[in-house]
């Protein structure tokens, strides 16, 4: 699938569901009001879904959410998506996720053909764990975390910046991956959805948190790309990388690969950007069938917007984008 600036789109991601067993202070308000059943796809609709972009192109395909290990019967699609591994024309299939499944989850997904997974980790402090994710125990997810390497996974740590909350503790988390093993990703934080708080409050440019990670660590540039929007440096000292995904500092559009699927079956060319395809409608309609649905995501690609374009402006109360990372898929 090329789209109308020529870029190829080969990257799926899909949000399984909009729940979550966390309440992220930068991701969702705490009294949430999630989808009724009927408007989520089911896991048959989502695997056919999947199905037709892996016939248009898509070669990788991440889970997302919500929390994607929350969802009921979740396995049972990753078991179904990894048989499309290699010859079914998928090259990889893993997940974001915060990690709190992963004890019980972790040796399901290696058996599924999951190889890399990304678990979000913003501070290793308990306390301060308790205070972004609001209901989380860190030890949870950490157990996730070791859980997963034990089962043979490669684990990425994302961790959102936010000022004045984990600002101090880039160099402790550097080293943490470093001696586990880990690659480390630093995001800006998005103006997406409503949140209690002011978002300028919490951005924090990655220029500056970079600059100070050079204070005590060598930071190589290397071309490494993972077909996302990470810009990363090996860590000399550690072996391993760091990641900058700087929607806010630098807007690396250009070379977008990606849709996003939410779990009612809505498709959205841009993060950043309203426009999106109803593919649940076409889905759900007898007479569309197959080709119906081929030519829906056909269609929808021509849409893909040039790029987003993010401001936190104190003035500009209402965030930029109206839908929470949880529905779109983080
Ligand atoms: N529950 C899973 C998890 O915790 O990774 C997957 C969904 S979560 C929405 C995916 C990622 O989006 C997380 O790393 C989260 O920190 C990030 N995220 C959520 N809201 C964000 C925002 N407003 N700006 C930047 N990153 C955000």
């Amino acid at each position: 699938m090329i789209d109308p600036f020529g870029r190829r789109i080969s990257y799926l991601r899909v949000s399984v569901t909009d729940r979550c067993d966390l309440r992220c202070v930068y991701c969702m308000a705490e009294d949430m009001t999630f989808l009724p059943k009927r408007e989520v796809l089911t896991l048959e609709e989502l695997d056919r879904l999947c199905g037709a972009f892996i016939g248009l192109g898509v070669e990788k395909i991440r889970l997302t959410g919500g929390e994607p290990l929350v969802r009921r019967g979740v396995i049972g699609l990753i078991r179904n998506l990894g048989q499309r591994i290699g010859a079914g024309g998928l090259k990889e299939l893993t997940i974001t996720t915060n990690g709190t499944q992963l004890p019980k989850m972790a040796d399901d997904l290696y058996a599924a053909g999951v190889r890399r997974i990304n678990v979000s980790l913003d501070t290793l402090d308990p306390a301060m764990f308790k205070a972004v994710t609001r209901w989380g125990e860190i030890g949870q997810t950490l157990d996730g975390i070791f859980a997963a390497k034990t089962a043979g996974l490669a684990v990425k740590i994302n961790a959102v910046a936010l000022k004045g909350v984990n600002e101090g503790e880039y160099d402790r988390m550097l080293a943490w991956c470093g001696e586990h093993g880990f690659d480390l990703t630093l995001i800006e934080t998005m103006p997406l959805g409503e949140i209690t708080g002011d978002r300028m409050d919490q951005y924090l440019p990655l220029s500056v948190v970079r600059d100070r990670l050079r204070e005590h660590w060598t930071l190589e540039p290397t071309d490494y790309r993972t077909g996302g929007p990470a810009r990363y440096f090996t860590v000399k000292e550690t072996g391993r990388r760091i990641g900058f995904i700087t929607p806010m500092t630098h807007n690396f559009c250009e070379s977008c690969n990606r849709v996003r699927l939410t779990c009612t079956g809505t498709l959205y060319m841009c993060l950043g950007q309203e426009d999106a395809a109803d593919l649940r409608q076409v889905l759900r309609d007898p007479g569309a069938g197959d080709e119906g649905l081929r030519a829906a995501i056909e269609a929808a690609m021509l849409r893909k917007p040039k790029g987003h374009d993010f401001v936190i402006e104190r003035r500009e109360a209402r965030p930029a984008v109206a839908r929470h990372m949880s529905v779109t898929g983080g």
